[in-house]
């Protein structure tokens, strides 16, 4: 009996597989716009923030849904979520830009991150909401801000565990000096409220973060403060992999081949984060997100549900609506899974010295990974010339077209049904989330790939320019999921 090749099968959502599968679809919008591009799905985007939208309608008195524009720059999607009624986060005077482009007024963007004066002078007279970052931040608002508008204040808080470093935020023990500031300036500023991002998608941390911070919200009032705004942030995780049985097979097998069992399964030296000693592998591995199987929309719900100790086991959705607290949620990656993939084309396939075959494409690493991580889901081969009479699967690696030893598209064997020839297409699924824009260099003089939008309308896939993408839900006032009892210090929905 032979062992199943190690595979890692990706989950990609039904309307992109019908596009995908839809014969010469993909062959004809590389033929027309050229290769490589990046594709987003508007319409996945949308179904993904339906859903997100309905645990929080479900669950949740008041709240609001500011899309962290950092986690894609597609015009097509910040159109999308303008449309859809919610609200930006921003981190730049681009991102900014690029949110008043597609139709988000002042009262809808939130300014995230830290500013530096220039940008900071141009938010206050834009009249945005801006999360503050540290105490000049915040002390600078105060010098800037005129007498006659209120400059409306989010204070992002961080340092909730002890322990726990980060670079952004106040930390919790600096807050009295932001509470004299906030109370000292009430004439100039409009303190709405707490803001936190955590980074991890740990839900016992940002359980006791809301909880921290509800604590400040008490505090708060002993400054004359009345915030009504409770900022939880992103980090709402992805599902990438369609068979998590499949894909602990093949990291079991990875760690295997790290300890030189069966077949070399890396390039090079690479160990992914792994820590190799004593015939044994130990860590966690550069790639751990990819073996999420817990959807955004049941880590929302959990977070939601989830009781607090120091009020009496009522949950934070329970405490948060007593206080009349309103909730905003900064997703970027969960309202981007499965609304993206790249596509690249086959330049050559080359042996080394050793063997080891090499897929090389007309793309490099960095379109289709952030930072420094691995893509660890298999891309889907599209063949140019109907099916090969040579049907043996093959361990490849991708390389792809920058310079340097360690470029490779995969660092670690990707085992395909057959041999891909000169031309074939070939597309790396769940690109949308940070893979596309987060790490794309130019280092070699390329421009990144271009991105075009692709949509389902009248029984047919239509792609164009991202940038010329219209999104076709309604106009109009956004849907109302906040009661109208709301305090009118709070910006609203509207446009
Ligand atoms: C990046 C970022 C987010 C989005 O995080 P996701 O993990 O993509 O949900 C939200 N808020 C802030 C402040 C961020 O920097």
């Amino acid at each position: 009996m032979t062992a199943p090749i190690p595979a890692l099968p990706a989950k990609i959502d039904p309307l992109v597989r019908a596009f995908l599968d839809t014969p010469g679809a993909v062959a004809a919008a590389l033929d027309r716009f050229g290769s490589p591009v990046h594709l987003v799905f508007p319409q996945v985007y949308a179904e993904n923030l339906g859903r997100f939208r309905g645990v929080l309608d479900r669950l949740l008195a008041r709240h609001r849904i500011c899309y962290a524009h950092k986690a894609n720059q597609s015009r097509a999607l910040v159109r999308t979520a303008a449309r859809a009624g919610i609200a930006i986060d921003a981190a730049s005077p681009q991102e900014v830009a690029s949110a008043v482009a597609a139709g988000f007024g002042p009262r809808r963007i939130e300014v995230t991150g830290p500013k530096g004066e220039v940008f900071l002078r141009d938010l206050i007279d834009r009249g945005v909401t801006i999360n503050v970052d540290n105490l000049w931040e915040l002390a600078r608002i105060t010098e800037l801000a005129g007498a006659h508008t209120k400059v409306p204040v989010l204070l992002r808080v961080s340092g909730f565990d002890s322990g726990q470093v980060s670079r952004f935020g106040v930390p919790i023990g600096h807050i009295e000096r932001a509470f004299d500031l906030l109370s000292a300036h009430r004439d100039r500023i409009t303190f709405l409220g707490f803001a936190f991002h955590l980074d991890s998608g740990d839900t016992n941390e940002r359980i006791r973060a809301i909880d921290a911070c509800l604590a400040l919200v008490e505090q708060a009032y002993g400054y004359g403060l009345a915030p009504s705004v409770l900022n939880i942030g992103g980090g709402y995780r992805q599902v990438f992999t369609a068979d998590a049985d499949r894909f602990d097979g093949y990291v079991h097998a990875l760690r295997e081949s790290l300890l030189g069992r069966g077949e070399p399964m890396s390039w090079g030296s690479n160990t992914f984060g792994y820590h190799v000693t004593g015939g044994a592998v130990h860590g966690i591995p550069v790639f751990h997100k990819y073996a999420n199987t817990i959807p955004a929309t049941t880590m929302l719900a959990d977070l939601c549900t989830a009781p607090l100790d120091r009020h009496g086991g009522r949950t934070v959705a329970e405490v948060a609506s007593d206080n009349l607290l309103d909730v905003w949620l900064e997703p970027g990656k969960a309202l981007l899974d499965h609304a993206g993939v790249t596509v690249a084309m086959v330049e050559f396939v080359k042996e080394v010295a050793d063997g080891t075959v090499l897929v090389n494409l007309d793309l490099s690493r960095d379109a289709v990974t952030p930072a420094d991580q691995e893509v660890m889901v298999d891309p889907v081969i599209l063949p140019r010339h109907g099916d090969g009479a040579e049907t043996s699967p093959v361990g490849v690696y991708f390389a792809g077209r920058l310079c340097l030893e360690r470029d490779l598209i995969t660092n670690h064997k990707v085992w395909l049904p057959a041999r891909p020839r000169r031309g074939d297409l070939v597309v790396f699924p769940n690109t949308g989330a940070y893979h596309m824009d987060l790490s794309a260099a130019t280092a070699s003089m390329r421009p990144p790939p271009i991105k075009l939008a692709v949509a389902h309308r009248g029984g047919d896939f239509q792609v164009c320019l991202d940038a010329d993408y219209e999104p076709d839900l309604p106009l109009g006032p956004p849907p109302h999921h906040t009661p109208p009892r709301r305090s009118p210090r709070i910006p609203t929905e509207a446009p």
